[in-house]
């Protein structure tokens, strides 16, 4: 692909001649490339990986294989652990299951955060295995590192923060996280659900310790996702498995084993290799547009979406302008329920986006808004054309109820 063109790759996502799709937040759709090479995979070498000799096993594992690798490179995290999990959500419970912790240990967490990476620490806490978990306040939408330092205490073990908001769309200062996490010998988890999609990503120059995505994010298909983790996490940080069992093993003695190496240790019994073959292909694809690209893309439309929307009298729009975002906006209108909004947008213009609490609950109710947002987020498939749409689509339904 010669230049970054909307237009072309929207050729490749047939059901957006029918429609806008404005929910990319929530799960992206899936090019022709990843939904073929899926069906390939399907029809020619669908086998278990690891275990058998024969030609079709050892072509899916091959590709399994590969597929880890394709993605370490998409996230610049070559010599790190990549394992494959169902989603983000998996992911981030595989660290905090499979965390040896003290009962002495803090985890900090914000409340913007998703509640995929809110329960798993509070379940921690709430079960006595940790000592407290502490919340960095701030309804804005940016958090300041300074803040997310305030928080750390001699007892905290691990920053688990969201690296985008799925509400706000706004970015997180990882980088300056991880030196702060670094300074005080503290572990970094980043919830990268919404960045993996948007970013131009160097894992390793960022920092983190523990990376978590959702493949169905970024253009790969459902049921995909994946946690990575660091080479500088030192062995007793390392999760423990949450399952054990066929593939995972190294040497079974009697009722004793031994672990294999690598990712294989989180990936016990037969695996999704037909997800993880799209999800690969979804990864080449977003490097063939160029995740710069991408990035400066998302967030153009996001800004177009800020400008258009904040001039419509009743629209409050939430993500904050002059920062660096990722393609995602939440904006309420006044006297219209969030539902009735997402429900007229496509009654009346066929643009699907995202309404309610956004699984962020304690955000919603640190903001008051009992029936939380509407959600507009873009991809690299949307258009200015779709932008303005959306625009003009919402000032039709604010003069309706005026
Ligand atoms: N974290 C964030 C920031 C999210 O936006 C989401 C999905 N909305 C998740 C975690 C959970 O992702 P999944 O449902 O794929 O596990």
């Amino acid at each position: 692909m010669a230049a970054f063109d909307p237009e072309l790759i929207r050729g490749d996502f047939p059901i957006l001649q029918k429609l806008i799709y404005l929910d990319n937040a929530a799960t992206s759709l899936s090019p022709r490339q990843v939904v073929e090479a899926q069906n390939d995979a399907e029809y020619n070498y669908r086998a278990n990986v690891g275990r058998g000799i024969h030609r079709l096993s050892r072509i899916a594992t091959h590709q399994y294989l590969e597929a880890h690798e394709t993605l370490k490179r998409f996230f610049g995290g070559e010599n790190g652990t990549l394992a494959f999990t169902k989603n983000t959500t998996e992911a981030i419970n595989t660290v905090s299951l499979g965390l040896r912790w003290n009962k002495t240990d803090r985890i900090v967490t914000t409340i913007q955060d998703h509640h995929s990476n809110l329960l798993p620490w509070y379940r921690l806490k709430n079960e006595g295995r940790v000592a407290e978990v502490d919340v960095v306040r701030g309804l804005s939408g940016v958090i300041l590192p300074e803040d997310v330092e305030a928080c750390i205490t001699k007892d905290t073990r691990l920053v688990a923060i969201g690296h985008a908001s799925n509400v706000f769309g706004t970015i997180t200062e990882a980088e300056e996280i991880a030196k702060i996490c670094k300074d005080y010998g503290v572990l970094l988890l980043l919830d990268g659900a919404q960045t993996a999609p948007h970013l131009p990503l160097n894992l390793e120059k960022l920092g983190c310790d523990f990376f978590c995505f959702s493949g169905h994010k970024m253009l790969g298909p459902m049921g995909t996702g994946g946690l990575w983790i660091s080479p500088d996490v030192a062995e007793p940080d390392i999760p423990a498995p949450l399952f054990a069992g066929g593939g995972m093993v190294a040497q079974v003695d009697g009722t004793s084993f031994t672990r294999v190496e690598g990712h294989a240790r989180f990936e016990a019994g037969t695996q999704n290799v037909i997800g993880a073959v799209g999800l690969a292909e979804a990864a080449r694809y977003l490097m063939r547009l160029g995740m710069e690209n991408v990035a400066d893309h998302s967030a153009d439309l996001a800004r177009r979406m800020i400008s258009g929307l904040s001039e419509i009298p009743g629209v409050h729009v939430y993500t904050p302008s002059g920062v660096p975002l990722i393609g995602t906006v939440s904006f309420t209108l006044e006297d219209v329920h969030p539902h009735e909004v997402a429900y007229l947008l496509d009654e009346a213009a066929g643009i699907m986006v995202r309404s309610g609490e956004h699984c962020c609950q304690p955000l919603m109710k640190g903001l008051r808004l009992a029936g939380g947002t509407v959600r507009a987020s873009a991809y690299c498939y949307n258009s200015e054309d779709d932008i303005d749409m959306l625009t003009a689509t919402v000032e039709e339904i604010a003069g309706m109820v005026k």
